[in-house]
């Protein structure tokens, strides 16, 4: 027989006292599709949000193509954060983890050095049949690590798509990293992704690729001064670090405090992240309605009936779906 599950009262009390153990535990049960296991999770969020959140910590998206340096750079970052006395916590939200094969942040040793460091805690992107579900996870569990006392969370992404978007909707600064010398097309970055950016950094300056790391740098200046100006008021910086090597990381951390004051000061980040919480209150709404809706037993039954009609071609898709929806028309 399995050991029961520890009650709400052990968890909160666990997370708060930074108990990892139950703190990792608390993660799976926000990333189990059981219901009693959903219902458990959100009896600890909700304990747990009953105390003041906490405004000191900074949450931290950090996106770029496969192969950039993600996990070498934030490696980097989080052991510079815990020398200056802070506990960074990374969590990720990975697309691919939505097929069952393997998903792209997941499968390599990685980050060797936090991973053991009882300053850092490391969780990969949970899975999900939707990008959205995969978020909402993540989301939830910014909420425990928070409460856990990790103060610097860092949201891991791939550059390649909707999972950066999900991301900037969950974190204060949005950091893209990029590869010196080739244009944002020819490293897979989506439309719209630079944009995002409060922080570009160049990675692998290093060895022969100085030259072309600045070369990198001046392009994205120019490009970011031609955008139009950002809803918090910072100017996007362009920054140039070697994560192996190691430099630059310093100076990068110091412009994102500098980005932390700048935001608090104005009452930014406070707003933005109010408005954030309304945003997932309407995603997840949308999410619960659309699961409700297509477990009705009348939804299905009459769904399974005109699915053979549209496919015959009897009946067009927009009248189909009127009489699905019309079940729960009082
Ligand atoms: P990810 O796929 O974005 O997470 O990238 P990884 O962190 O796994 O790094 C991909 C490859 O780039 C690895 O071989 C790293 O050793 C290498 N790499 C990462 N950062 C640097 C850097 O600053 N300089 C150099 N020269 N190589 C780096």
């Amino acid at each position: 027989m399995r050991r029961p599950l520890p009650t709400v009262e052990q968890f909160v009390q666990g997370i708060r006292a930074s108990d990892r153990v139950l703190l990792g535990q608390a993660i799976t049960l926000v990333e189990s599709v059981r219901e009693d296991h959903q219902v458990l999770a959100r009896e600890i969020i909700a304990e747990l949000l009953g105390n003041a959140q906490p405004s000191n910590t900074l949450r931290i998206a950090v996106t770029g193509a496969p192969g950039v340096g993600k996990s070498t750079f934030i490696e980097a970052l989080g052991m510079h954060v815990i020398a200056s006395g802070k506990r960074p916590a990374v969590l990720a939200i990975d697309p691919s983890s939505l097929v069952s094969g393997g998903s792209i942040l997941g499968d390599k040793t990685r980050m060797e050095r936090l991973s053991i460091s009882e300053n850092a805690f490391i969780r990969p992107s949970p899975s999900g049949d939707t990008l959205g579900g995969v978020a909402r996870k993540t989301r939830e569990a910014i909420v425990l690590v928070e409460a856990a006392g990790f103060d610097t969370i860092l949201i891991e992404t791939v550059g390649v798509g909707q999972s950066e978007i999900a991301a900037e909707r969950m974190t204060d600064l949005f950091l893209l990293l990029l590869l010196p010398g080739a244009g944002d097309e020819l490293q897979g970055i989506k439309r719209g992704i630079v944009e995002m950016a409060d922080f570009l950094v160049v990675n692998k300056a290093d060895g022969d690729r100085v030259k072309l790391a600045n070369q990198a740098r001046g392009h994205y200046l120019n490009a970011t001064h031609l955008l139009p100006p950002k809803p918090n008021g910072w100017q996007p910086q362009v920054m140039a670090c070697s994560a192996l090597e190691n430099t630059g990381i310093a100076e990068l951390w110091e412009a994102i405090e500098a980005f932390q004051k700048h935001t608090l000061a104005t009452g930014f980040l406070q707003e933005n992240r109010r408005q954030q919480a309304l945003y997932w209150l309407e995603d997840s709404i949308e999410a619960g309605l659309k699961n409700m809706f297509y477990k009705h037993p009348a939804v299905k039954a009459k769904l399974a009936e005109v699915e053979v009609e549209v496919l015959a071609g009897r009946m067009s898709p927009t009248e189909a779906a009127e009489r699905v929806i019309g079940i729960l028309r009082y």
